[in-house]
């Protein structure tokens, strides 16, 4: 991958990727690309990657799209589109908090009070401070409206009681976007509110799990009894539905992420193929031409759709949905060819952690069976 991909080039988006690629020639170390690549990447490289998510937010290239005052460039799409390609072409790490930067921050900055922007935007954006979003439950996942987590009112509190589970990063966090519910009466969208729970309050217990690729940054959390301030709100009290659905209003690039992540990895694998000679096996032809079409069409469906938004366009669910619901597929389909072509000396290193992560690509963030609902129902019209 070389040049422009989606960016459209005029002098200042060159001068905004010339700034990126000579600041990342200067910075980004082989300590760095190493720990972002580990097979555990997680605890054992936390400190490097904290060290570089610091590097990144004092030279302002950890969230370029975010405003200037909370530390971005205040970058425009074709600004965001420059620094996807080169971060991605690099193979750099982006800020630690990837859940806390591009979901919980945005909801911070549409519904939160002055307060919590100044208290917690720099530094979930530094990497200071590590973030964790509790949603799903044991019962509660791609239905997350029946969540049952519950928080009382009692005095200027609420007494929160119950369990989340799937929580990224959550072994290590200092704080929690806790989604609870504050009124069992009402609908169970209505019934909902978004809590900031420091981590270090009592009654909190966080029981790491270990994935497949060998990390422990997962954890379930049980809540007994924890009293959290009622300024800890985001939002208003029973409208937590409506922060959950906030979506990026100045990143409006994030649709290229996942296309520049499958064709950077791609480019990977044909290298190591090829590095083994020219490939002869008339399957493992057979299954890289056809990857190569089908992240192809992931190309051209994230241009159309880039293109509608540069018209003014919000970003579609639909288009969100089929995104997701491809680059699963096309991921998944990699970390097995990988090994077939690979054969055991992928078994460990990158290639390793990508096939132990593959199996979860299509469940973190909605599952392959939601987005295909989402494409039936809202992009075909497909009755529920
Ligand atoms: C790597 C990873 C990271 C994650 N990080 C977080 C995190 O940080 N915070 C957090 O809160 N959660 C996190 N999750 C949890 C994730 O959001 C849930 O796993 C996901 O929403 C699915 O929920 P579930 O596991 O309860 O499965 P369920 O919702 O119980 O689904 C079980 C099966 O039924 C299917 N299904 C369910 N409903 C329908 C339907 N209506 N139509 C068709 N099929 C359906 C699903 O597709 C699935 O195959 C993470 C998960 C993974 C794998």
């Amino acid at each position: 991958m070389t040049g422009p991909v989606f960016a459209r080039e005029d002098p200042a988006v060159t001068k905004f990727r010339d700034d990126l690629v000579e600041w990342l020639a200067a910075n980004l170390t082989a300590e760095v690309l190493e720990a972002e690549r580990a097979v555990s990447a997680g605890e054992d490289h936390l400190d490097v990657l904290k060290a570089w998510n610091a590097r990144l937010a004092e030279a302002g290239w950890a969230a370029p799209s975010w405003p200037e005052r909370y530390g971005g460039r205040d970058a425009d799409v074709q600004q965001q589109l420059a620094y996807l390609e080169e971060m991605s072409r690099a193979g750099a790490p982006g800020p630690i908090n990837t859940i806390g930067v591009s979901n919980i921050a945005p909801a911070i900055m549409a519904v939160g009070s002055e307060e919590q922007k100044e208290r917690f935007l720099r530094p979930m954006l530094c990497g200071d401070e590590v973030w964790s979003q509790g949603m799903s439950e044991p019962d509660a996942g791609s239905d997350l409206a029946s969540l049952r987590t519950s928080a009382r009112p009692d005095g200027d509190t609420f007494v929160v009681n119950g369990q989340k589970t799937w929580n990224s990063m959550g072994s290590h966090a200092d704080w929690c976007q806790l989604y609870v519910r504050t009124d069992p009466a009402a609908p169970k969208h209505k019934g909902i509110s978004c809590l900031l729970v420091d981590m270090t309050t009592p009654g909190i217990t966080v029981r790491p799990l270990r994935t497949m690729a060998g990390g422990y940054l997962f954890a379930e959390l049980f809540f007994d009894d924890v009293r959290v301030p009622c300024s800890a709100l985001l939002g208003e009290l029973n409208e937590g539905w409506r922060v959950a659905v906030t979506t990026l209003s100045h990143e409006r690039a994030g649709v290229a992420r996942l296309y520049l992540s499958l064709s950077t990895t791609f480019d990977e694998l044909l290298g190591a193929a090829r590095s083994r000679g020219p490939i002869t096996n008339p399957l493992h032809r057979d299954r890289l031409a056809r990857l190569y079409a089908a992240i192809a069409c992931i190309r051209y469906s994230t241009s159309r759709e880039l293109a509608k938004i540069e018209q003014g366009g919000q970003p579609s669910a639909t288009m969100g949905g089929l995104a997701k619901l491809s680059w699963a597929r096309a991921a998944q389909e990699m970390a097995e060819l990988a090994m077939s072509i690979l054969g055991p000396e992928a078994l460990t290193g990158p290639w390793a952690k990508n096939l132990a992560m593959s199996p979860s690509m299509s469940i973190a963030g909605g599952t392959s069976d939601i987005n295909r609902n989402i494409v039936g129902e809202h992009g075909l019209g497909l009755p529920r």
